[in-house]
């Protein structure tokens, strides 16, 4: 007996799509090329939001903001299931925009006051006492984050808790499709059918689907990270300063990110990068010149235009589905982009408008 669904690609956007389903009492097979959980979403820095929400369009704040919405609830479960801490913590984010000529004071406090989200204008030492400019700043105090590889390893934990069977090591590398359905998908671990299937193969989800892309145009764009060790405490908030932004682990890590860079599918890291971290890091907060630097790492992004995902079914193969492209925001958006593919397959209402994320023909 097949799988009602094979799902490709093992990031946070494939297995909280697996968890979804399996949850809704689908059979659910994950195919992942590698190890499950260690790209992109292993790479990210793991905040919760939109770096600003204010700067970006519609589309992307409401999947956005309902994701959040959800969050609380769907991280207490997967730990709950998995035994394993996915770090998740309200720790809030500070905002310095002071350099910026697009920063528009008045749009940040009409995007908040619309949204429901609280706000405060601050000076940035109201926050973070040691840091080493001030000036004016905005505080969002609900802001989270979690710990990407321990909200991947509670996530897996959780989805194999339902049932999910996850292939690792097996590339998918073609598909059969007759009559405008999908009937088997070819993988270096041999042929497998379902009666459906989803990809989820963020930057790699174009090149692997070929021409049934069709008008998708998901690319690697590549984003580095430096990790500092710090005493704990340091630094008690995300911190964004001109694009440059500090997520403080609870252990004393802080993360220092990222580059955008279209370079294709390379994941090295560069000189370069390490000295602009190293230069604004120490700006923002001076004691990091104490701290230890662990390691610098990159992940490539799945760029989509407009940061907008492709959510929904294939419009000419009727048991193929997407849920890729997540670009800068793929851990926030998780939690709603699995549901909302979800109601698209069982055929239920939703709550916000779904057609921005259709597959593009
Ligand atoms: C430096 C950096 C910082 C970031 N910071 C944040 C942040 O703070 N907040 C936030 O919300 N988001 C952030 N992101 C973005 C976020 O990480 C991504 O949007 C998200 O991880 C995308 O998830 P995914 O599951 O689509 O992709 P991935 O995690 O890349 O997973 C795709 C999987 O598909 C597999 N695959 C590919 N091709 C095949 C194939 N042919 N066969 C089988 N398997 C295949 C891959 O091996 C991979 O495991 C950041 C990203 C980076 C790189």
């Amino acid at each position: 007996m097949y799988p009602d669904y094979i799902i490709i690609g093992a990031g946070v956007i494939g297995l909280a799509t697996a968890y979804e389903l399996a949850l809704a009492g689908a059979s659910v097979t994950v195919v992942e090329r590698g190890n499950a959980g260690s790209e992109s979403s292993w790479a990210g820095s793991g905040i919760l939001s939109v770096l600003p929400p204010w700067e970006y369009g519609d589309q992307v704040n409401a999947l956005t903001q309902w994701s959040l919405e959800l969050y609380p609830e769907w991280v207490e479960r997967i730990r709950t299931e998995s035994g394993f801490d996915p770090e998740y913590h309200v720790d809030g984010m500070l905002v310095m925009q002071q350099h910026d000529p697009k920063y528009d004071a008045t749009k940040a406090q009409q995007w908040c006051q619309r949204y429901g989200v609280q706000m405060a204008q601050v000076s940035v030492r109201d926050i973070v006492p040691n840091a080493g400019l001030d000036s004016e700043a905005v505080w969002l105090p609900e802001v989270a984050q979690a710990r990407n590889p321990c909200l991947l390893k509670a996530l897996r934990g959780a989805v194999e808790k339902q049932g999910v069977r996850i292939i690792e090591q097996a590339e998918v590398t073609g598909f059969e499709v007759e009559n405008g359905r999908m009937t088997s998908l070819q993988s270096s671990q041999g042929r497998l059918t379902a009666g459906n299937y989803i990809v989820t193969a963020g930057a790699w989800s174009s090149v692997m689907l070929g021409d049934l892309a069709l008008q998708l145009r998901i690319k690697p764009i590549r984003g580095q990270i430096q990790l500092f060790k710090a005493d704990p405490g340091l630094l008690g908030c995300v911190i964004r300063q001109d694009g440059i932004y500090l997520v403080p682990r609870h252990d004393g890590h802080i993360l220092v990110g990222s580059t955008r860079e279209d370079v294709g599918f390379d994941k090295s890291t560069t000189p370069e990068a390490r000295t602009l971290f190293i230069e604004r890091a120490t700006e923002i907060l001076p004691q990091l010149k104490e701290a230890e630097l662990v390691r610098q790492w990159s992940g490539l992004r799945p760029g989509s235009p407009d940061n907008i995902p492709a959510i929904g079914r294939h419009p000419q193969v009727d048991n193929l589905y997407i849920n890729s492209g997540h670009f800068r925001y793929g851990l926030t958006m998780a939690p709603a982009s699995a549901l909302l593919l979800g109601n698209i397959l069982a055929n239920r209402s939703q709550p916000i408008d779904i057609n921005p994320y259709r597959w593009p023909q």
